[in-house]
């Protein structure tokens, strides 16, 4: 399961700190990473990718102020900056500078280190945010950057108020019926890719009482005896998946919404005949959908989740929700 390891410390005390990211910048004592057209900047590296990241004194003094820098935190003590590039950052780098290399998040995830992937998984949910929060939701005036980026404060005189970060709470549920596990396939997915059921936490509810709801909703189902698991990050764009396990208190599949395509119960040992075969496709190995799957499945008497997984032939493309 993947974001969920943070080697840098955030440091959120330093955010208020009014010179704090002019004095870093105009030190040096800092490293920027660039995001670019919602993708990340890597280099290539031995095994795949690493984070690109650049010392301030790579941007010409003149522009440093014009950057739109959010502090992320602290890696091995150095404070460390994403920067959001309108064009590509070839021209705001310095003559001789190599630029990074742009790529999607969720494809490059595997190939960048768990630590690596978690602190560009936080740069890209808060681009995220400054770029969906440019104008204020009260009087639709523009907004400004604050506290090191991690505040945004309506220009209005009249209004000025501020807006903070946002994360959507999702749930995302095992659902188990004596040896079978409930799983579900979206329309838009690649074919015979199936994986646990999701959605949005809503206003007023309780994690526990969305898994009840999502899952009657998405596949007929009423569970009980639900029980959390665990909880990942997921920044596409937003979301903190918070992952339960649950009990069937029903068999009968029926697809009230229009959110999943088809829904069916998984014995064991119809996984173990056809993930290996590439009948079934499961989620991504990132996912905590599949931490949740091979909870259930791995016990003394088969053989674990991933061996049988490596035999299968394709792999699911990572996405989730
Ligand atoms: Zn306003």
């Amino acid at each position: 399961m993947l974001y969920v390891q943070s080697g840098y410390v955030r440091q959120s005390l330093h955010r208020r700190r009014q010179s704090y990211l002019k004095n870093c910048l105009d030190t040096g004592q800092a490293q920027l990473l660039f995001i670019f057209d919602r993708k990340v900047g890597v280099v290539r590296s031995e095994n795949g990718f690493d984070i690109a990241l650049f010392g301030p004194d790579r941007v010409p003094r003149d522009r440093r102020e014009m950057l739109q820098a959010v502090f992320l935190g602290e890696l091995d003590g150095t404070p460390v900056f994403s920067i959001a590039c309108e064009e590509h950052p070839r021209n705001l780098l310095g003559l001789g500078c190599q630029p990074p290399l742009f790529v999607e998040l969720r494809q490059a995830t595997g190939m960048l280190a768990a630590e690596s992937a978690s602190l560009l998984g936080y740069a890209l949910a808060m681009d995220h945010w400054h770029r969906s929060h440019r104008f204020c939701g009260a009087c639709g005036s523009l907004t400004a950057s604050g506290e090191s980026g991690h505040m945004r404060i309506c220009t209005n005189p009249d209004c000025e108020r501020k807006h903070f970060p946002r994360t959507d709470p999702a749930i995302i549920v095992l659902v188990a019926n004596n040896d079978a596990c409930l799983l579900g396939r979206k329309r838009e997915w690649p074919d015979r890719r199936y994986s646990t059921i999701a959605g949005f936490v809503e206003p007023g509810e309780t994690p526990e009482q969305a898994v009840q709801r999502e899952v009657f909703e998405e596949t007929g189902i009423h569970v009980a005896n639900i029980k959390y698991f665990a909880s990942q990050p997921w920044p596409f764009p937003g979301s903190l998946m918070l992952g339960y396990h649950a009990g069937a208190l029903s068999e009968t599949i029926k697809l009230h919404d229009d959110e999943l395509q088809d829904a069916r119960w998984y014995t064991r040992d119809e996984i173990l005949d056809w993930v290996p075969s590439g009948r079934l496709l499961l989620p991504s190995q990132i996912s905590i959908a599949y931490s949740l799957l091979e909870e259930w499945f791995n016990r003394d008497d088969v053989p674990p989740l991933r061996e049988i997984d490596k035999q299968g032939q394709h792999r699911a493309p990572i996405t989730q929700l």
